[in-house]
């Protein structure tokens, strides 16, 4: 079976520009037509074909194949049958002439974020979280010796609604009393944070970026609550993520639904395992768990798979107290399909040249 991206990346490859608007049924008979034989270009059964010999490997042959062409070796066999799918399927498109080697299909640059916030051992309903680490990781997703981490953003913020944290918060994430009593409130920190992505690394303006975390709380709960407390807009950055969980399920799917025997989304730790990886530092300290995550995050990238937005903030209706919930889904996020997720990233890009053009014009 060839997978529907391949097909839609050949498609787009093929595509010429439409000089006059047909019928709409003339349309559709056309792209019929045109999509069957797509799906007979002979690249497509030559990939087809090696699938199959991969999924008949077993996990010692997956890592020799993997070693002879100086792929990473470890993790379980799901990831290295997927490593090594993608690996053929890139270069036979490649062989094939329908696509470039130095093609990138992702943003240019990755931030992960892992806010750790206040909290109690079992937080109450309407338990009002705020931030007190704001870490950040910038990865770059393609060019000379990617992908890799670039740089990290890391600050601790003074809470002010529960200035006092916990027993539970203090022993879960390592941070102390002194540390937030030191440290600058949110609007500050976001400030710094802002100029970071903007200013530092021309996030948005020269580059297009995406924001990605572990799961949905971290926009749809922390950012989500501290804008409210705070009664500022929700920031037009965050208002769209990739969440990893989610990612990762569907790149390895296969591996992931069989051996889990559920449906539940991976968290960091299960992610770290199928990659044969080790968490590295203190869980729960915020700039590490965002360090860990960039690292699979790399692994993904490495593994040629494109990280897309699949979640957005959602417009609560007023009066509506979606904090109280706890579990897995909040009223403040949406799921985003494939579809709007391309648009999204083309929007991204169109600011990019036309903040690009914009600028070269005024120096000239
Ligand atoms: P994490 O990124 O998993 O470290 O979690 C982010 C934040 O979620 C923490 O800083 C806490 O505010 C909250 N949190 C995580 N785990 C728990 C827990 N077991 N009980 C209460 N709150 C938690
Ligand atoms: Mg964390």
């Amino acid at each position: 079976m060839v997978d529907k991206e391949s097909r839609d990346m050949y498609k787009c490859l093929q595509r010429t520009p439409k000089k006059q608007k047909k019928p709409i049924v003339v349309q559709k008979e056309e792209r019929k037509e045109k999509n069957s034989n797509y799906l007979e270009h002979p690249v497509y059964n030559d990939i087809s074909l090696i699938n199959g010999e991969i999924n008949r490997m077993d996990c010692q042959v997956l890592q020799l194949k993997c070693k002879e062409l100086h792929l990473d070796c470890r993790g379980k066999r799901e990831a290295l049958k997927r490593r090594l799918k993608e690996y053929w399927k890139v270069e036979k498109l490649i062989e094939a002439g329908l696509m470039e080697r130095r093609t990138n299909r992702n943003a240019d640059f990755l931030v992960v974020i892992d806010f750790e916030a206040t909290c109690e051992e079992r937080n109450p309903p309407g338990y009002p979280h705020e931030i007190i680490e704001f870490p950040a990781v910038l990865i770059a997703s393609g060019g000379e010796d990617c992908p890799r981490i670039m740089d990290v953003f890391h600050a601790f913020v003074r809470p002010v609604i529960n200035p006092h944290l916990s027993e539970f918060c203090k022993s879960l994430t390592g941070i102390d009393q002194e540390t937030v009593d030191a440290a600058d409130t949110f609007p500050m920190v976001h400030q710094r944070f802002v100029e970071w992505m903007e200013v530092k690394h021309g996030l948005g303006s020269r580059a297009t970026y995406l924001i990605v975390t572990d799961g949905p709380f971290d926009m749809g709960r922390f950012m989500y609550l501290q804008m409210r407390h705070l009664g500022h807009d929700y920031p037009a950055y965050a208002s769209h993520w990739a969440n990893l969980r989610k990612v990762f399920a569907n790149f390895y799917k296969e591996g992931f639904y069989k051996e889990t025997k559920d449906f539940k989304l991976p968290g960091l730790q299960t992610m770290l395992t199928q990659l044969g990886m080790e968490f590295e530092g203190q869980p729960h300290s915020g700039v590490d768990d965002a360090k860990n995550i960039a690292r699979i995050v790399v692994k993904l990238l490495y593994d040629r798979a494109v990280i897309r937005v699949n979640e957005r903030i959602a417009a609560v209706a007023k009066g509506v107290d979606d904090s109280n919930r706890t579990g897995a889904k909040l009223l403040s996020v949406v799921p985003v399909m494939r579809k709007e997720a391309e648009s999204w990233y083309k929007k991204q890009k169109c600011l990019v040249v036309v903040k690009e053009t914009t600028t070269t014009t005024q120096e000239e």
